[in-house]
Order: structure tokens, then C-alpha cells, then sequence
């Protein structure tokens, strides 16, 4: 059939469905009921979605009657406003004359009530008796179903094994009662050739682990526990389903799928099904090279085509992440991707059987139809529909197609009240079907469009108009971070380890002038996972070096100097550039010199670019002259100038990006550099030499002088030639340099400028309606990723009291569940400590901890490498050294309050102000930490690492340092000399008119 008469088919079929069910809407529309109100106020008012969807998330949290009606207030009471009365109905309190309290405990228990029965809508019960009378129900209806139990997020093994033991529970419960039912269409199956007992499972919560990092780990951690769930459903003869997640899992599970279905166990087992994203981009290949795989192994498969359920979050997440959107960013492309998907998999009807799943009734008619026209056998596809929406649609859907299946969730609300948002974002999205088709009663014509045309015109619409081009640097972008999900990209972090290993065991010289000096000191680095692996030897300098290189340094300075900003700038992008095409080796040789792991080498590596990016645009944009007030006969200009020879002092937690973005500041501001690395990281720091080499920095503007600070730092730092000494490292240090670049020595002709970052003792606070599955995977990623060795690492957590247990329980378990190990394997999340030095320090601190509290974890850890226990302690206040003292490792310091006032002074309570953060839900609890909290960098809802340049302008006060932030607008003046030139331009009583002169009339 052409295509054209198909498509005629489809939109008459498309209306022939709307006509048969004209008059009805889901009730999740129906104004005659709450919900439906409240979902009708909410598509009228963006801000009212957005308050009550965060409220209908944090309502599970909302345990006591104070902290409902407080977080109702919060949540919709503005000064000037009263709480809506669209969400006082049913409250009985309208017109009551109740005042006060008692009718705010009365409206706010109607809330909680209304709310949850409208999570209840969409679960098809909240324990198993329930779920199976439930059942029982639909399918007394005629419907088939699939059960999927609700959880979606683990954050430790032992939830991964509880959820495995719910669907064991679930699947015994169905044993006993699938016997009794019989199939749909009377015969032992359903429709004559369906399993009775189908079961949904969402992969990654059963495997706490998961990350696009390991795939292999974590194909092997999901398929251990499918394959038990999976013997079992083969046991009593049902169909189990893989649900798709978000994009980064995606290759996994199909992975996962392929292994499971041609496995010696279930090769003969067809019942095991997939699910397909037609939104993904990739979808169209996957597709394609799942059917060729079935063919060559001879395999029948299941697939449920779906739109897909995560479109906000995938976009969003790209976008910050700076990776290409992986979805369609036009609705209409999705519904095309589904329609032509559909047609290859009903094309390939022998080997794919194919599950329908959407309520959109264009979508629906173009699978019936090209189903009909492609002569489909009935039992090779069927329709599904998730329970408690679009009831019309699959009452529609049941009479004419007979074959459909609900998706019924069920388990506790809690996860419940996440389903129940995203259902709720689901229908009153503006492009939703269901919305437009029964919210808006958008014209059915334009409803049963083919979407290729609406796409076209959509995209005809959106095409850029032809924009003159712009002049100067492109905007500042961060540099994208590694995205694992791509096998090229984890293949290309392992053979850079290989290369870089090839290269381990050479002596690094000093680069002065532009020359290899070498020197007959010298110092081993090594691989802290295996001490014995020398990653190179480096020169050492002395006095007698740092002469030289201020010699050189002086050198070069009048030259550098006098390059325009503009030129100083193009080494910064072009150094940008070498260490973009080297980004790979440049991380390898951190994994295995500091031992970070890849992700986070990484950003350090996108970081140092960053830096050279951002800072070479700052340069630019400061080395304009400003002109200084208005004032007419005058001409008044600030401006610019460098220093003088700066001194990079930098530390190993951030090896390149700390020691870049130092150096990169000092030298696009003019002044030439004497940079020492810090010993454990000298050969990453050498690895910077190489790249202003490789861009063509004139010899001498940057002097490669590792050493040891005893012999040559305080000499370094008290040469009357320095004028700039930019460090960043632990307090005392920071301390003595600042002491020692106080004093004047003879020769001197400037006061010396210190930029100084030190430490931090930073604080998470955790409040009693905190999101637990995101806290907790933020604080054990704050704490223990790279070891706790960065200076924004959590190293305190403060819980308020009604949420501490269920904190900690949760915290310790998932802080058990994370393997250590060497950072160049991906299987592990946390590796061994950068130094030996560093090993005793962390042990010395644990002990200090034993004292003071009490360890709720100190994991095991290998006897070979600087391995330290990643460790919890409890039981700690303000007032012991473990909650004042930095320790620069993975020891996390867990303290309890009494509220949230207490969790503000106790996070205020060290020295230090460098990061800290607040996981809450309460909007006034988040206003009062963002006047309160007393740190440099203040995160809301996140981790408190991870500052990117330009974005989180990174720094702290008080102990924490002195100096404005790295990666911020106001860092590079601390290297430059302001100066201001004001000229009398009138002479004999002459002043040239100047055009933005406002005095002339
Ligand atoms: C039985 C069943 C099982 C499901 N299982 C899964 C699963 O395992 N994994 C999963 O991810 N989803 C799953 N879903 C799908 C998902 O939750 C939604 O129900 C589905 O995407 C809605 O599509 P629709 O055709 O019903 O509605 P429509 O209104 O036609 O389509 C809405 C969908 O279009 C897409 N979209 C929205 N805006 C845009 C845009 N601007 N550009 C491009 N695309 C856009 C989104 O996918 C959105 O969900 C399942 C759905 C059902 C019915």
C-alpha cells in the first residue's frame, strides 16, 4: 500500500477511535473531582505546577502534622497570597469559619489525603494482597497486565538485594494465584498465546553499583540478579520485561538483555522481552542491530516500543554536561521515530514480537494499520498502556484491539510519589497527547496529523535565521566531560594507560629558559596503588636553579610584557588546544601518578582548559582601558599592568587544573612564571611544561622548577624578585608563606602579592525532608570520591534528628557498597591516598576518631599501596579536633541536631569557609542557608565538589584563604597593577567635543 492511502487509513482510523470515545476524559482531567481541578489549574498557572510537583515529591517526607502544614505554607502561601482555594477542596474548612491552627491541621491533612489518593490512582496496590485483588480486578476487566514493583533508586547492595527479594515475594504471591485465573479469551494463556504472569523490572536498582564507567561491572552486577528473577518467572511459564531507563544506562541494558536471552539457561526461554525509546536518536540503529542479532543467533525477541519517559532530564542533563541532546527535540520527530520503528519491528513480526505501549491515539492507529496492511498475525503484537491513565484510550483500545496490557506499578508511596510526578509532568506537558487531546480538545484533524509533516513544518520554523557573524572569541563554554557512555571513550581511557605506562621510569629535568636543566638531586614518583611502579624520576631544584630561572624569568619578562593582551591571550587557546587533543594521556598519567580515577581526571584535565579558555577571554576583556567618569575636558583611564615574576606554588589533589589555571592567570596577565609542583604530582606538573611548550610560549615565560620545599620553597618565596606568589595548599603552609612574604629584603623594590587557597573543614547539611537517594549519593561522592583528597570534599555531615537514622543506616550501606581499589580500574570507586606521608596522616586522624566518637565504618582496604579505610565516625560535635581539623582523606564526621537553626551554627562552627552544602526541600530553610551559611562556595541540593570555572567560582574565606575566586571574573587583577592616567584635555579653553559627551545639549 502507498504510503499516501496508508496515512488516509491511519487518520480515519485515528478518528473512527476519538468518535467512539467522545464524552469521556482520564480521570485525571475530570473537573469534577479534585484532581482533576487541580490538574486544570496547574496547566494554567507554570509556577502553581511547579510548587505543587515539589510538593506532591517531598509529601512522603512530611511525617508530622507541624512539617505538613509549615511545607504548605512554604509551598503556597506567598506574603500577599493565601494557599489556592483550588487545593483547600475537600478540606472542609472553606467557609467553616475555622481559624488558626486547627483549620490549618485540618486543610493540610485534606491535602495529604487528596494527594495521595491521586498517587493511588496510578499503583495498583501498596502490598501484595492488595496488588493481587487488584489484579484480579483488571483482569476481570479483560485487561492483561504486567506488575512492576515501584524504587527506583538503590544506593547500596543491600537495597539492590531487598528489591530483588520484592520481586521474589511478588513472584511467589503470583505462583499461587496465576493458577486460579484463567486466560483471557478462555483459553490456559491469554488471547491463546500469552503468559498469564508478566512482570516489569527496572534494571539498575538491582545493582547499586551501576555506572557507564564499568559497563562490564556493571552488565555483571544487573544480570546476577535478573537471571535469579528471571528463573523464577520461567518457572511458572511468565514473561518478564526489561524496562529502559535514562540514556546512560541504555547500552547496559541492552547489553544485559542480549547476554540473558542467549545465555545456555534461557536460549530456549522466548518470554523475555526489551524496551526501546523511539525519542533516543539512537533508537533507529539500536533497533536495526537488535533484529540482525536475533536473526544470526536464531533468537525471537519482545520489544515494547515507548516514546519514553525521562525527555526533561535527558535534555537537561546533556546541556549541563555540554554532550549533544541524545533525544529528539521536536515532539513530533519522536512520534515519527516511533511510527517508523514500529513499521521495522512489524516488518520483522517473525522474529520480533511487539508491545505498542502509548495512549496517543495517532500513534495507536499507525500500528494498527500498518499492522493490517503488513498482515500481522493478532498473537505477534499487542497494546499496553500504564494503569490509571487514559482510561478512555484503552477502553477504546480493548474494543477494538482486544489485546491490551496495563503497566500496573505497586509498592510503597514513597517511591510512589515519584512515579506519581512523573505521570503528572506527563499529562500536562504541553506537547502531551493526552493533554491536547482532552485537557484542550485540540481539532482531531490536527491531532491525527502524519508527524513527519508537523515535524518538517516544526523544524522549518525553528531554523536559524542567518545571522551576521559574530566578531572576537566565541563565548566561554566548559570544557564536555567525559561521557562513558560511549565505548570509544572508555576504550580510549584504557589505551591511554597503556601508552602512558609505556612511558613510565624517565628523569623529568627542570625546564629554565626554555632549557633541560638537570640536576644530580633527584626525587622518585610514584604509583600510590604500587609504590614499587616509578612513574619518573624528577631533577630537583636548589637555590642555585631558582636563580637561574629568575634570571630567565627576567629575561623574558619586558617582552612578554609588552605583547598585547590579545596576543598573550592566543597561547592560552592555543595551549587550550594541545591539551584538548591530548586530553586521554593527560588524565592517564593523574590515575596513575595521584591515583584519580577517570571521570575525575578527566575534569581536571577539562578543568586546566578551561582555565586557559576562560582566562585568556578575561585578559582580553580587562586589558581595554576603562574610562573613568564623564567629566568633560579630561580624560580619565584605568588600566592594567602585570606584577612581575610570580611563583606557582601548586598542590597534587588537582595536578594539572590547579597548577594550570595559576600559572595560565599570572602568565595572559603578563607576568612570567617560576611554577614548582608538589612532589607526588611532579610529572603531571611536567606534563603542563609540555603543553606551553607545544603552544609556543616564549622561552622563559614559564620555568619548570620542582623541589623540595625545604631546600629551595622558602627561597623561592623570599627572592626579592618575586612579586606574585600564588599557592594553593593546606593551611600551615599557606600560613608560613604569607608570613615569610611579609618580611621586605633588601633589594626589594615590591610588596609581595600572596593568593593563597587553603583548606576547608566543609559541611553537608542534611534536613529532615532531604531527597535520602540523592543526599546520600551526593555526600558519599563529596566524601569519598578521589579519596576525600580535594579541598571542597564533605568531611562533615550534619543530620537533623528526625531523618538521622534512616540517614546513617542508609549512608553506612551505601559507603559499604563501593569498592576499593586502583583508580586506573573503573570497577572501583574510591583508590589509595596520594603518599605514604599521607596514608600515616589519615590513620592518624582515624584514631583521633575512635577517641571521639564512634566508627560506624572503616572498610578493609589491600595491603599492598597507600590505602586508607574509608571511614564513618559518629557521635561527633563542634568541639572535638575530628570536626576541626583537616584531614585530607576519606574520614566523614557525621553530627546530630536538633534542627536546622543548630545544623547552621554547627556547619559555621570551624575556621574554615571554603564549600559546604544544604539538602533540603523546605524553601525557607534554603533561604535562611543561603543568608546564613557562612562558606565561599554554597551549594543547594548538590555535593559540594565539583566547582566548574565560570559557573562556580571557586574559593573560600577566613582560614580558608586569602584571594578572590579561581575562575572568576575578579582573579586575574590579584596579578595586575592597577593604573589610572588622567589627561586635561583642554587647552586655552579648548576641549575636543566628544560624542557621548550627555553635557552638550
Ligand atoms: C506500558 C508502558 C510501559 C512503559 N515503559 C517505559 C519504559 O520502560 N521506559 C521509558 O522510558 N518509558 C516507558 N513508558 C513511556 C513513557 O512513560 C510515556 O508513557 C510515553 O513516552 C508517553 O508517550 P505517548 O505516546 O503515550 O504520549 P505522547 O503525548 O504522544 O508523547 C509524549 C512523549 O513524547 C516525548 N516528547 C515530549 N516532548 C518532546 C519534545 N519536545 N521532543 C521530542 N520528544 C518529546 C516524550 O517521550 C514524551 O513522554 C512506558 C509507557 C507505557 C504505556
Amino acid at each position: 500500500m502507498d504510503s499516501l492511502a496508508l496515512d488516509k487509513k491511519i487518520s480515519d482510523r485515528g478518528k473512527e477511535f476519538f468518535a467512539s470515545i467522545s464524552g469521556e476524559a482520564p480521570s485525571i482531567f475530570n473537573k469534577g473531582w479534585w484532581t482533576g481541578k487541580v490538574m486544570d489549574w496547574s496547566m494554567k498557572n507554570e509556577n502553581f505546577k511547579v510548587q505543587l510537583f515539589r510538593f506532591v515529591d517531598v509529601l512522603p517526607y512530611l511525617n508530622t502534622s507541624d512539617s505538613l502544614t509549615r511545607h504548605i505554607d512554604e509551598y503556597f502561601a506567598g506574603d500577599d497570597q493565601d494557599v489556592p482555594k483550588v487545593l483547600k477542596m475537600g478540606a472542609g474548612v472553606m467557609g467553616t469559619g475555622l481559624g488558626g491552627k486547627l483549620a490549618a491541621g485540618i486543610l493540610a491533612k485534606a491535602i495529604r489525603s487528596n494527594i495521595e489518593g491521586m498517587a493511588k490512582q496510578f499503583i495498583i496496590g501498596e502490598n501484595t494482597p492488595d496488588a493481587m485483588k487488584n489484579l484480579k480486578k483488571i483482569r476481570k476487566d479483560g485487561f492483561a497486565f504486567t506488575v512492576d514493583i515501584l524504587g527506583e533508586a538503590s544506593v547500596s547492595e543491600i537495597e539492590s538485594e531487598a528489591y530483588l527479594r520484592e520481586y521474589m515475594e511478588l513472584l511467589d504471591a503470583l505462583k499461587k494465584e496465576h493458577a486460579s485465573w484463567g486466560g483471557l479469551g478462555g483459553k490456559d494463556l491469554d488471547w491463546g498465546h500469552a503468559p498469564k504472569v508478566n512482570i516489569s523490572v527496572k534494571p539498575t536498582a538491582l545493582f547499586s553499583q551501576a555506572s557507564p564507567k564499568d559497563f562490564e561491572g556493571s552488565v555483571q552486577g544487573i544480570e546476577k540478579r535478573l537471571a535469579a528473577i528471571l528463573r523464577k518467572v520461567k518457572e511458572m511459564g511468565g514473561f518478564m520485561r526489561i524496562d529502559m531507563e535514562q540514556y546512560k544506562f541504555k547500552d547496559i541494558t541492552l547489553e544485559v538483555y542480549r547476554r540473558l536471552r542467549s545465555s545456555e539457561e534461557f536460549r530456549d526461554y522466548p518470554h523475555l522481552g526489551i524496551v526501546l525509546q523511539a525519542y533516543l536518536k539512537d533508537t533507529d540503529q539500536d533497533l536495526a542491530d537488535l533484529l540482525a542479532w536475533a536473526r544470526a543467533e536464531k533468537l525471537p525477541i519482545s520489544v515494547r516500543l515507548v516514546k519514553g519517559a525521562y525527555w526533561d532530564s535527558e535534555t537537561v542533563i546533556a546541556k549541563q554536561n555540554g554532550w549533544d541532546i541524545p533525544v529528539w527535540t521536536i515532539k513530533a520527530e519522536s512520534d515519527a521515530a516511533y511510527e517508523r520503528q514500529a513499521r521495522l519491528i512489524l516488518e520483522n513480526h517473525d522474529i520480533c514480537h511487539f508491545g505498542c505501549a502509548s495512549h496517543n491515539i495517532r500513534t495507536i492507529a499507525a500500528v494498527m494499520e500498518t499492522a493490517k496492511a503488513l498482515n500481522v498475525p493478532d498473537e505477534r503484537y499487542e497494546f499496553q498502556v500504564l494503569y490509571g491513565m487514559a482510561e478512555p484510550v484503552r477502553k477504546g483500545l480493548l474494543n477494538v484491539a482486544k489485546r491490551v496490557r496495563l503497566y500496573a506499578p505497586y509498592g510503597d508511596l514513597l517511591p510512589g510519589m515519584a512515579y506519581l510526578v512523573r505521570r503528572l509532568l506527563e499529562n500536562t506537558a504541553n506537547e502531551s497527547f493526552l493533554r491536547q487531546s482532552f485537557a484542550e480538545e485540540a481539532e482531531v484533524e490536527r491531532l491525527m496529523e502524519n508527524p513527519v509533516l508537523t515535524a518538517e513544518r516544526e523544524k522549518a520554523q525553528r531554523a536559524p535565521k542567518a545571522e551576521s557573524q559574530a566578531k572576537g572569541l566565541a563565548r566561554f563554554e566548559n570544557e564536555p566531560f567525559a561521557d562513558f557512555t560511549q565505548e570509544a571513550v572508555r576504550q580510549a581511557f584504557a589505551e591511554a594507560v597503556a601508552e602512558v605506562r609505556a612511558q613510565l621510569g624517565k628523569e623529568y629535568p627542570l625546564i629554565i629558559g626554555g632549557q633541560e636543566v638537570r640536576t644530580s638531586d633527584t626525587l622518585p614518583s610514584v604509583n600510590p596503588a604500587n609504590p614499587n611502579e616509578i612513574i619518573g624520576t624528577i631533577c630537583q631544584a636548589s637555590t642555585k636553579e631558582i636563580d637561574l630561572a629568575i634570571e630567565a624569568a627576567k629575561k623574558a619578562a619586558l617582552a612578554w610584557k609588552a605583547l598585547s593582551p590579545e596576543d598573550r591571550a592566543s597561547y592560552l587557546l592555543k595551549a587550550a588546544e594541545v591539551a584538548r587533543k591530548e586530553i586521554f594521556t593527560l588524565s592517564a598519567w593523574q590515575t596513575l601518578e595521584v591515583g584519580k580515577q577517570f571521570d575525575q581526571a578527566q575534569a581536571d584535565v577539562a578543568e586546566a582548559i578551561d582555565f586557559l579558555e576562560y582566562y585568556a577571554r578575561e585578559m582580553i576583556r580587562l586589558g581595554k582601558p576603562q574610562r573613568m567618569g564623564r567629566a568633560p575636558g579630561e580624560m580619565s583611564r584605568l588600566m592594567y599592568q602585570p606584577k612581575g615574576i610570580a611563583a606557582v606554588i601548586a598542590p597534587w589533589n588537582f595536578p594539572l587544573a590547579i597548577s594550570c589555571g595559576m600559572s595560565a592567570a599570572a602568565i595572559v596577565a603578563g607576568n612570567p612564571v617560576l611554577y614548582k609542583p608538589a612532589g607526588p604530582s611532579s610529572v603531571v606538573g611536567f606534563t603542563l611544561s609540555e603543553i606551553f611548550r607545544k603552544a609556543g610560549l616564549p622561552a622563559g615565560v614559564f620555568n619548570y622548577v620542582p623541589g623540595r620545599g625545604s631546600v629551595m620553597g622558602d627561597y623561592l618565596v623570599e627572592h626579592p624578585d618575586v612579586a606574585i606568589i600564588a599557592f594553593t595548599g593546606s593551611m600551615e603552609v599557606g600560613h608560613r608563606i604569607i608570613g615569610k612574604a611579609s618580611v621586605v629584603h633588601p633589594g626589594q623594590k615590591q610588596i609581595k602579592k600572596v593568593i593563597a587557597e587553603l583548606g576547608g573543614k566543609n559541611a553537608i547539611i542534611i534536613d529532615d525532608d532531604a531527597d535520602l537517594d540523592e543526599a546520600i549519593r551526593e555526600v558519599l561522592h563529596s566524601a569519598f570520591a578521589f579519596q576525600g583528597q580535594k579541598c571542597s570534599a564533605c568531611s562533615r555531615v550534619i543530620v537533623v534528628e528526625p531523618i538521622y537514622a534512616k540517614f546513617i543506616e542508609r549512608l553506612v550501606e551505601g559507603a559499604k557498597s563501593l569498592a576499593i581499589g586502583p583508580a586506573e580500574d573503573p570497577t572501583y570507586f574510591m583508590g589509595p591516598v596520594v603518599d605514604d606521608k599521607a596514608q600515616q596522616n589519615v590513620l592518624k586522624y582515624i584514631d583521633i576518631a575512635k577517641n571521639e566518637g564512634k566508627i560506624l565504618l572503616a572498610n578493609p582496604v589491600a595491603a599492598i599501596g597507600y590505602y586508607v579505610p574509608l571511614t564513618i565516625v559518629e557521635g561527633i560535635t563542634p568541639e572535638h579536633r575530628i570536626a576541626q581539623e583537616e584531614v585530607f582523606g576519606p574520614v566523614l564526621s557525621v553530627m546530630k541536631v536538633k534542627n536546622f537553626d543548630q545544623a547552621i551554627e554547627w556547619a559555621n562552627s570551624t575556621r574554615y569557609s571554603l564549600t559546604g552544602a544544604v539538602f533540603s526541600r523546605s524553601p525557607k530553610h534554603l533561604e535562611k542557608a543561603r543568608e546564613q551559611f557562612n562558606v565561599g562556595n554554597l551549594y543547594l541540593n548538590r555535593g559540594s565538589t565539583g566547582a566548574l570555572v565560570e559557573r562556580h567560582p571557586f574559593g573560600g574565606f577566613n582560614m580558608s584563604g586569602i584571594g578572590s575566586k579561581a575562575g572568576g571574573p575578579d582573579y586575574l587583577l590579584q596579578f595586575m597593577d592597577p593604573r589610572l592616567v588622567c589627561e586635561n584635555t583642554m587647552r586655552r579653553g579648548f576641549a575636543p567635543i566628544e560624542e557621548d559627551d550627555d553635557w552638550i545639549i
